[in-house]
């Protein structure tokens, strides 16, 4: 018999996306809850076979959401706010939906949780509240429905809940504040919990999977007692007159090293571990404290973060290193599936020659119940297994012949190409006298909103039903009516609009050497929303100029400073998969060099303010604060100097990041040795301000004045209260004025009063100054 098999979530948006077209149909009236139930049904259905079919034994149940896990477990905890209570809806989706997305209409006006990054995932979970009047208890059926469902259909599946810690510990008060835990809240949730396995030990489940990320992360003080308290509440629960179920407790993203010996001791059926992410500590958990006789530990050698094939010799190597210590293994997958793409079937816009590298989720079932099998084959039943052969095979290959020009780039790089030069005070000084540029100057992040005209005009050019030529002119006449408004509005610096991108990241990749793109391998970001990461295939290189022509024909209608506009490689390569043959640090460089490229001809072109956004800086910062500079801060802001280290003393280099958390790498942000950043900040609180002020901060910086992310326009004497608020904090010659982000995804309506309401306010100040 082999090793069993598990999983540990699926994607649930569907091969096409179907569950977001029917919620999002459902959601402008052109669906019902009704259309909108019977696909999910039929989703769940197709999901469950595909896993049986690949023969996986322990296929998961309610991993399945129609916006995100993280609500739905709030609602099974009855954490439902009045407000969302209070609008009354009939049915129990509407309800669902108020709290993922705001409710404005007849029943009431209340705006959505807010929405947070899970982990290091580009996926979005919505924030749970807690209030003191939370009545926590048991809340709807959804998980033993599920679970029956599959049942129905003959098939036995193993129940997924996040699990009571990672929920307390994400979950926040009203104020969006960590909760302050008391006993009573403690012990709610935990009786919850055991209900939950009480209905399913007398439903005849074998296992439940208890998800709890949230142990890979740093300990606070209290949080394994936290952890003690909660668990030794619901293991009890286990065990019934009508059955037993066995508790699964699934962690992922990093290893638990820290806590291993307090999860072993309190005796779970089985322990999941990640053995991509967190590889040596789990290892090295499992060899110095050993497993419990009865506790199976899941092997998680499947990765559920990148679309690579397995490396089935890793694999099984790793399964026998826990075979060492572990009475019984089984083979998992290392996270869910949810953050890979659904099947590799059908893009056959790529060479099957390159397709064959890759497993998206279903192929990683496949992956899943072979290294099952091989892991107790006989020497001599590996070696006639052709699984293993093929698999060798495309591991011992060369899979892309390295570019030599490449290598030799980055092996020339010395420590002066990641320096830029004279100091940045210096440089400040004289770009003020290159620039010209009033106290508090003006300016954008980039993007102006791509209307539906603009993406008509994208689509007709894709689908040929216009030529290039015809293409540049429509967007050549964008730029020019943007230039006239921002012009008339009074802006200091000014942009060309990014009309002809159709997004940061993908844009930048289809001129970059070593990018491959696929047809419909769409991975879930939040809710509806799906994302198509390009694939990093090769050494990357810029295949000819990216935005020259576009920045210089900007420049050429106007006599303001025209700011040029570039994507990172930091944020390239964190929103784009990743090689794994390859450290992400040479990836960055290489994508440095690219982009460094790009920012010398800009110069060479007469742009003299240059933005490289960094959006998705913070988004790869390790789960581990001990890791942040050694497994990645360490390399990723030395790459992004070497984007910008050769450019002019007067050349003016800016950065912006969509968000405001960096007080705690403040200092790591400056290290950047941007000129200029521009943040998020009208939304978060300002505790930012504070660290720019006690950091002595160098780097000036546009703090956005208004929220970018609503449709209101903000008053002239709202926004003049705002830049009040930054000046108590910074000093004026180093303060610019911006929105928070790009404009592109708001209207033309919105976006001219806003800005000028901006401008004015700016005005004001400068004249009080
Ligand atoms: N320059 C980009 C824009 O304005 C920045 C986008 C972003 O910050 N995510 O759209
Ligand atoms: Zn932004």
């Amino acid at each position: 018999m082999s090793a069993i098999t598990s999983v540990s979530g699926f994607p649930r948006i569907g091969r096409d996306r179907e569950l977001k077209k029917t919620i999002e149909a459902h959601w402008k009236g052109a669906a019902t809850l009704d259309d909108v139930r019977a696909t999910a049904k039929a989703l769940r259905e197709r999901h469950w076979k595909l896993q049986q079919a690949a023969g996986i034994d322990l296929i998961p149940s309610n991993d399945f959401s129609l916006y995100d896990q993280m609500l739905d477990t709030a609602i099974l905890l009855n954490a439902v706010p009045v407000r969302y209570q209070r609008l009354a809806f009939a049915e129990p989706e509407e309800t669902l939906f108020a709290m993922a997305r705001g409710y404005q209409g007849d029943k009431g006006d209340v705006t959505a949780l807010p929405m947070k990054k899970w982990f290091t995932t580009n996926y979005h979970y919505l924030v749970p509240e807690i209030d003191a009047a939370a009545d926590i208890r048991l809340n709807g059926t959804k998980p033993f429905d599920e679970y029956q469902e599959a049942k129905a259909l003959g098939i036995e599946t193993k129940p997924v809940l996040i699990g009571p810690y990672t929920f307390l510990k994400l979950a926040r008060d009203p104020e969006a504040q960590e909760l302050a835990y008391d006993k009573g809240l403690v012990n709610a949730v935990a009786a919850v919990y055991a209900e939950v396995l009480r209905r399913f030990a007398a439903l005849g489940a074998a296992w439940v999977q208890l998800d709890e990320p949230y142990l890979v992360l740093d300990k606070e003080p209290g949080d394994v007692q936290l952890f003690k308290s909660l668990y030794s509440k619901i293991l009890s629960a286990r065990a019934t007159e009508a059955g037993t179920v066995k508790v699964l407790l699934n962690t992922y993203f990093g290893h638990i090293g820290d806590v291993y010996e307090t999860v072993a001791l309190l005796g779970f059926d089985g322990i999941g571990l990640d053995l991509v992410e967190g590889r040596e500590g789990n290892l090295a958990a499992l060899s110095e404290h050993g497993v419990p006789a009865g506790t199976t530990v899941f092997a998680g050698v499947v990765g559920g973060r990148n679309i690579w094939r397995n490396d089935y010799a890793a694999s099984l190597g790793l399964v026998d290193a826990v075979r060492q210590v572990a009475g019984s293994v089984a083979v998992s997958t290392a996270c869910s599936l949810l953050h890979v793409p659904f099947s590799t079937e059908g893009e056959d816009g790529l060479e099957p020659e390159v397709v064959r590298h890759f497993a998206f989720a279903v192929e990683k079932l496949g992956e899943l119940t072979d290294i099952a099998a091989l892991a107790d084959a006989t020497e001599d039943e590996k070696k006639v297994s052709a699984a293993l052969k093929a698999n060798h095979a495309l591991f011992d290959g060369t899979r892309v012949a390295a570019d030599p020009a490449v290598a030799a780039r980055l092996a020339a790089l010395t420590d002066a190409d990641f320096t830029r030069q004279p100091a940045r005070a210096e440089r400040q000084r004289l770009q003020r006298e290159a620039l010209g540029l009033p106290l508090l100057p003006t300016t954008t992040i980039g993007s102006f909103p791509q209307t539906r005209e603009v993406r008509a005009e994208r689509a007709k050019l894709r689908k040929g039903e216009i030529g290039q030529a015809e293409y540049d002119a429509f967007i050549k006449a964008q730029i020019d009516e943007c230039i006239k408004h921002q012009e008339r509005i009074g802006l200091d610096v000014l942009v060309h609009g990014e009309f002809e991108r159709n997004d940061m990241v993908e844009y930048f990749g289809q001129n970059l050497n070593g990018f491959l793109f696929t047809r419909n391998a769409w991975v879930q970001s939040y809710g509806t929303r799906c994302v198509k990461p390009p694939i990093v295939w090769g050494d990357v290189s810029r295949a000819k100029p990216i935005t020259v022509a576009w920045s210089s024909y900007a420049q050429s209608r106007t006599d303001h400073v025209m700011k040029g506009m570039l994507t990172g490689p930091v944020t390239i390569l964190n929103w784009s998969w990743p090689r794994e043959d390859v450290s992400h640090e040479v990836q960055t460089q290489q994508l440095a060099l690219a982009i460094r490229d790009e920012v010398l001809d800009l110069e060479q072109a007469g742009i003299r303010v240059i933005q490289i956004d960094e959006a998705a800086l913070r988004e790869k910062l390790p789960l581990r604060k001990s890791d942040w500079h050694s497994k990645y801060l360490d390399w990723a802001i030395p790459a992004f100097r070497l984007v910008h280290s050769a450019v002019k003393p007067t050349t003016q280099i800016h950065t912006h990041m969509c968000y405001s958390e960096f007080n705690d790498i403040i200092c790591d942000i400056d290290a950047m040795d941007a000129d200029v950043i521009s943040f998020e900040a009208s939304r978060g609180d300002l505790v930012v301000l504070d660290a720019i002020h006690d950091a002595d901060f160098e780097t000036e910086a546009g703090p956005g004045v208004y929220d970018i992310h609503s449709p209101r326009i903000p008053s002239e004497a709202e926004i003049e209260a705002r830049i009040d608020e930054i000046l108590a904090k910074m000093d004026p010659a180093k303060v610019w004025i911006n929105p928070d982000c790009g404009l592109k995804t708001r209207g033309p309506a919105e976006t001219w009063p806003s800005l000028e309401h901006m401008v004015a306010a700016a005005k004001a100040v400068r004249a009080r100054l």
